[in-house]
Formats: C-alpha cells, structure tokens, sequence
C-alpha cells in the first residue's frame, strides 16, 4: 500500500475554546440552561474553527477527534463499549458518559487521575470479567465526516489499545489487563475498515504508554497489535504516536511492524534514537520538535538542526509538536498585559502550529523561504538569554547558605510539643483549606479586576466571606479551622502572583479535567518574595475565633508542576528558589501567631518521571524542596501536607521523606487501602485519608463516614488519625458542603465515642 505522506502536523489541539467556551457550554447543559441541540451546535463550532484555523496556517494533515465533552480517554472506553456497568441503565447516551465522568445522586463516578506526567486528569476506565467489548464509532465517525465535509485533510485519533488497557483499572477481580488485548484487537480492525471507508488517509493511533517502563511481554505485545493491525486490507496509513518521552526499546518493536508512521517527541526524548533504528527509514517520521507541553517559543535554528539529524535516517520526515497541544492555552493573540519583552519569548498554541509550519517550509523549500522567521526567533532566544531578570544573586547566596543549616527535631519530640500546644481532641476534624468559591466571591475579584470596586472594598468583601466561614466551622464544630481561601483565584497562581520571577496570563486557560481549567502562571526568572503573601489574612480569620486556623501555602513541587517552567535550568534549582520562598511565608505566618501550617503539594507524584531510573534524583530534590519549605519553623509548629491522591506507588517513601506532622490525602474513592502501603513503609506521622469525596456532587451519610473511619482504625491508631475531607471544598456547593461536613463531624464524634 502506498499512502500520500505529509509535512506538518500536530498531535492534537486545545479543545475547550480560546474564551472557554465549551466549558460554559458543558456547565450550561448540567445546570439544564442549555439543550442537547444547543450544546451540540458550540461543541460543532469550536471544532469547526479548530480545524480550518490549522488548515489556513498551513498544516497539511489536521487531527480529528481530539473534541471531547469531558476526557478522551473516557471516549475511549464508551467507544470500545467499556463504561462501568452501573452506568449502562441510564437510556440517555449524553448522560450516561457525564454520569460516568462526575457520578449522579446515586452512581459514584469512575476514579480520575493524572494523564501520566501532566496535570491534565483522565477517567480510569474500569474493567471486569463482565466487561463484552463492542465497538461504537459513532464519535470518531461523526467528527471526521464534519472535517471532511469543511474539506479538512482530517487525520482521525484515537487512543491506541495497549494505552486503553494499560491506563485501565481491572476490578471484580480482573487481573492483567492487557491479557484482554485480543479482545480489542478486531474492534480495532474494524475501526480502521470503517475510517477507511468514511474517507481518512491517515489515522494516528496514540501509544503514550509505551514511553514509561514497559516490560518485555507489554512490548512484545505493542509489537503484535502493529503487526495484526498493520497485516488489515482497507485500512487507512497507520501513525503510532509516543509523546512524554522516548519509546526506548518500544521503539525496534514498533518500526518491525507494518504501520506507516511513527511520532516521536523530540524534546523530551532524544534524535539518537532514531538513527539507531534502521527500519526507520521504511516509514514516515513525524518529529515532535516544538514543545507541546511548555510555552516557550521554539528556538528555530536548534530545532533545524536536531531534523537535520534525521535526514537519512527516516524514510520521510514531518514536523509536529512533542504531544498534542491540549496542554497549552490556545492562543497569544489576547495577552497584551504581558511585558513586550518576556512576550517575545512565548508561543502559545497557534504560535506553535506557525513554528511547526515555518520548520516544516525550511525543509521542503529551504531556509531562504523563512529567513525572517529565522531571524525573529534566534533574536527571542537570544533576549531571552542575555536578561537580568534571570539571575538574582542574593536568593542564590542566601540558598547556598541554608543548605548548611539543620532540620527539624525527630518526630515523636516535635509531637509531645505540638500536643501540648494544640490539645485537639482525638481524631481531630478540619478541612483541606478552600471553601466553595461562590458567585459572590468571583463577583468581587471581577470587580476589582475591572476597578469597579476599589481594593478596599475588595478586602472588605474577602473578610466578610473569611468570617462566614469561620462561623460556620464553629457552628459544624470542626476542630482545626482554615480561612477558607477565598482571595484565591488558584492555588497556584495566587503565590505566582506575587513572587517576582514569575508572571501571569490573561486568557492562558488550559483543560484540568472535564469543564475546569487552570490558568498556569509562567516561571521566567529567579525566584524572590518581595512582601508576605497570606499572613493578613490567616491572621484575620485567626482574630475571630479561639480554635486553631491553619495557615495555607502551596509547595514549592506544586507550585512547579502547574506553572509553565523555566526550561534554562534544572527543575531541580527553581524548586529550591521557590521553596525559599515558601520556608520565609511560614517563618511569617508562625511569627504571627499561626501553631499549624500547611503546605500542600498535591503534584508531587504528578512530577515523577515516567522511567525509574529517573526518579531517585527526582524524589531526591522535590523532598528535599519540601523539607526546605517546611524546616523554617519551630518543632512545636505543626506542619501539615496535602496529596491529592491515593495510589502513592513511587513515591511512598518520598511521603515518609516529607516528615510532615499530619498529610491528608485521597482515600474516599480508593478505600482506606492506602492506609497499609503507608504502614508497610514505617509512615508513622499523623494522617488524614479523605472520608468525603469532593469530586462528586454526592452528599456522604454519616454512617458511610463513620464506618470509613472504623476501617481507617484498623490500620492507623486512633492517636495519628484525622477526619477530613478528600480534597478542598472550592469547587462544591455550599449546601452540600454544610451536610457533608456535618455529617462528617457526627461520624467523628460517633466513632470517637466507641473508643
Ligand atoms: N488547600 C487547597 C484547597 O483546599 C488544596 C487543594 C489541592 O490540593 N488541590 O483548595
Ligand atoms: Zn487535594
């Protein structure tokens, strides 16, 4: 079979809308403000504009099915028939996909964790004994037809089966999931017969798994499904798409078979590969040279250079993004508040399909076809180098000293002290910081955004929703109260704010999971605290009340993960700066009178690199960031953490390594499960597995809580246990929030009763 190649392309696009509008639409449809026809029709629009944009920039091969209402991968699953069985009596298609996203009042949702090293959250399929594959291709159908009918060149994707399984959850029982792959496999094989007939060319199958540690038998079985695939008559040109890293020994394993294309993410993973693999040159390569992941504007004249390194190794070569750019904001175009300087350094998704459409012109027409675009970027990459706003001596100086400095006392002594000072009850009840962002508040930051309220009345604003809240912590009876977070837009993004180094974007929105989005903050240059950043208002919520208020920092890792980072040196330095900075806003807060800290860092599993052999040096300085943040204070301060999640696998020992007082984590979806894996490592802080889950809308009995917190005390003694909720409260309702927690101190009390 021969297939025409193409030239440029990119992984995928952002699918929420530069102006967010599929997540207005989506959140419009829930609330029932909007139709079935009406959030169709923007969902159609979006894609539509999507598509001819590429197009009109100059790409020659444009994906399709990148669109989702809420997860890909979670279309994936309903495409291969795999949504969880307690879902499958809802008769509405559209419902029964969001009931298995976000769960209904009586169906819990399926579990959502991180898109491997990203902090964009898929939905963990589940499969059991029971699951009976069966193909529906009605979406992936459904959006190439409407590509090709704007005469769009349309390249539909999908997730490759070996990812599918490997991503899966197995449950009732089910085992290795990848044992399951023969299943798959025809429904594939149809799949390709069906695009091929609707019209594609091209279809890009994505593999990121293959780019972690796989063993032999998982690549072996990588091998076979290319082969099988490969080996169909009516199918469209086949691209297997790694992305996140290199694919290593996936990648002999995938060039032996038939497909006709393979991607490869050049920047994070390396060009030597390729010339290692001969059979390469039998196939198209689509060099993945622009950064899809980071929003720097790509060093043209360095990324020339590693395609030239390609040449003769690969049969033919397009140029592409390392990944799908889902996990960059859509566009540039609007960020006038940024400095012209620093703006020059950036590109933003359409900024990069330009880059990818430039590089791809210098290789097909030469480097005179784009001189000017040579020219613009060597110019950013050398402003970029030379500006002083990268170097700040002082934080290096001062770093360079701690590092001299001691720790903290052993943890039974900084306990006996902390008792003393805090005389909590047992199982002691508090919350993980944010309380509902309600329309109110969002009313008054907009205000002030737009000066149509003066910073005055702001605060004024922001207090008022402080005493509510601490009033209604009292009023619940919870035992260790917070302020409750709402001067922060993000938990992220607030500290970005205000330490120099770092700036922030307008419209620079990226798809979290489902309808939300964070607006990543861009980390540009050395780290510095030029003021305190929480202490007025810690204090302020600590002057209404005599129970002990939490002061809320986030981690120097966390802080990392969800910005855009510097990409001129090691991750590793800019923790340490940010860390610094975090250590001297803790030091502040017990200075003003706070007896327990926070500092949360619910990313530091999403961090870790995806090959082990990375990974010891990475626990290795994302620890050591913490316990620079968290050393600053005296052994009588408590110092908390939070982790968003329950299934610590790699980082179990980093968890013990943080040597926090008490860590909250995720435990209402997983079970108290996790509480073993952190005996079976010698964790003996205090802990606080989440007894609510705050991702659903689901209001917890207290019976449910309690016998939660009884199977918690099998593995944990009463005197290290801690009842909270899974998460922060932001993003809830008030009124569920008021019976969930409610509930949840009746359990604790409960419970603590039949001690
Ligand atoms: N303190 C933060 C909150 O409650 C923690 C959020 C998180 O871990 N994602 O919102
Ligand atoms: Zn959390």
């Amino acid at each position: 079979m021969t297939f025409p190649h193409f030239a440029a392309t990119v992984l995928g696009s952002p699918r929420i809308g530069p102006r967010r509008e599929l997540k207005r639409a989506v959140e419009a449809y829930w609330a029932g403000r909007i139709d079935r026809p009406e959030l169709e029709d923007v969902a159609r629009t979006l894609r539509a504009q999507t598509w001819t944009g590429l197009r009109d920039a100059g790409l020659d091969s444009i994906p399709v099915n990148t669109f989702s209402y809420y997860d890909q991968v979670l279309d994936t699953a309903a495409m291969v028939g795999a949504l969880p069985p307690r879902v499958q009596g809802i008769p509405d298609e559209l419902d029964r996909y969001f009931a298995a996203a976000r769960g209904t009042a009586d169906v819990q949702p399926l579990e959502m964790t991180k898109w491997f090293d990203t902090n964009y959250h898929y939905l963990v399929p589940e499969i059991g004994p029971d699951t009976a594959f069966a193909l529906d291709s009605s979406k992936v159908v459904g959006e190439l037809e409407e590509a090709l009918a704007l005469g769009i060149a349309a390249r539909p994707v999908i997730l490759g089966p070996v990812t599918f399984l490997l991503l899966s959850k197995p449950v009732d029982g089910s085992a290795d999931l990848l044992d399951r792959i023969d299943e798959l496999l025809p429904l594939y094989a149809e799949l390709l017969r069906t695009l091929a007939a609707a019209g594609a060319s091209w279809v890009q199958i994505d593999e990121p798994a293959l780019v972690a540690d796989r063993s032999e038998a998982e690549i072996e079985t990588a091998r076979r499904v290319y082969d099988r695939l490969s080996a169909a008559v009516d199918r469209p040109a086949v691209l297997v798409a790694s992305y996140f890293g290199d694919l290593g020994p996936a990648l002999p394993a995938l060039a032996s078979t038939g497909v006709e294309g393979i991607a490869l993410d050049l920047v994070a993973g390396s060009v030597d590969a390729v010339a290692a693999v001969p059979a390469l040159v039998g196939k198209l390569v689509v060099a993945g040279v622009v950064d899809g992941r980071n929003i720097w504007r790509t060093d043209l004249e360095t990324a020339l250079v590693a395609l030239g390194g390609l040449v003769g190794s690969a049969g033919s070569l397009a140029v592409s993004t390392s990944c799908s750019l889902l996990h960059v904001p859509h566009t540039l175009d609007p960020e006038t508040g940024l400095d012209e300087t620093l703006r020059s350094w950036l590109a933003f998704g359409t900024e990069k399909v330009s880059e990818v459409v430039t590089l791809s012109t210098a290789l097909t027409a030469g480097r005179d076809a784009v001189v000017d675009a040579l020219a613009a970027s060597s110019a950013a990459a050398a402003s970029r180098r030379s500006d002083a706003r990268l170097r700040n001596d002082e934080i290096r100086n001062r770093l360079a000293d701690i590092a001299a400095a001691g720790g903290r006392a052993p943890a039974a002594e900084r306990r006996e002290l902390q008792a003393e000072r805090l005389e909590l009850p047992v199982l002691p009840t508090t919350t993980i910081g944010s309380y509902p962002q309600t329309s109110r508040i969002r009313v008054a930051r907009a205000g002030l955004r737009s000066g149509e309220i003066s910073r005055e009345e702001y605060l004024d604003r922001m207090r008022a929703e402080i005493s509510d809240v601490v009033v209604l912590q009292e009023k619940l009876g919870l035992d260790v109260l917070v302020h409750g977070e709402p001067e922060r837009n993000d938990m992220v993004q607030y500290f970005a704010e205000q330490l120099d180094g770092f700036a922030a974007t307008e419209f620079g929105w990226v798809q979290s999971y489902g309808s939300r989005c964070v607006r990543p903050p861009i980390l540009f240059g050395d780290v510095s605290r030029p003021r305190p950043m929480t202490v007025a208002w810690t204090t302020y919520a600590q002057s209404l009340t005599d129970k002990p208020v939490k002061g809320m920092l986030t981690g120097p890792v966390t802080i990392l993960a969800w910005s855009f980072v510097r990409d001129d040196q090691p991750l590793a330095d800019s923790a340490r700066q940010i860390a610094l900075a975090i250590r001297d806003e803790a030091v502040d807060l017990e200075a003003a009178g706070a007896a327990i800290v926070q500092i949360d860092e619910p990313a530091l599993r999403e961090l870790l690199p995806l090959r082990a052999a990375d990974r010891p040096e990475y626990l290795d300085w994302s620890v050591g960031a913490f316990r620079l943040a968290s050393s600053g204070v005296a052994d009588s301060t408590q110092v908390h953490t939070h982790l968003c999640y329950s299934e610590f696998g790699e980082v179990i020992d980093a968890i013990v390594g943080l040597d926090a007082d008490v860590t909250s984590i995720e435990a209402a979806r997983s079970h108290m499960e996790v509480l073993d894996d952190l005996n079976a490592v010698g964790f003996d802080l205090g802990v606080g597995p989440g007894v609510y889950d705050i991702h659903s809308p689901r209001v917890p009995g207290v019976e449910e809580v309690a016998e939660s917190l009884r199977e918690a005390l099998k593995a944990v003694p009463a005197q290290r246990l801690w009842v909270n909720p899974d998460c922060g409260l932001k993003t809830r309702g008030i009124d569920e929030v008021r019976a969930s927690l409610r509930n949840l101190v009746a359990a604790a009390e409960a419970v603590r009763s039949e001690l």
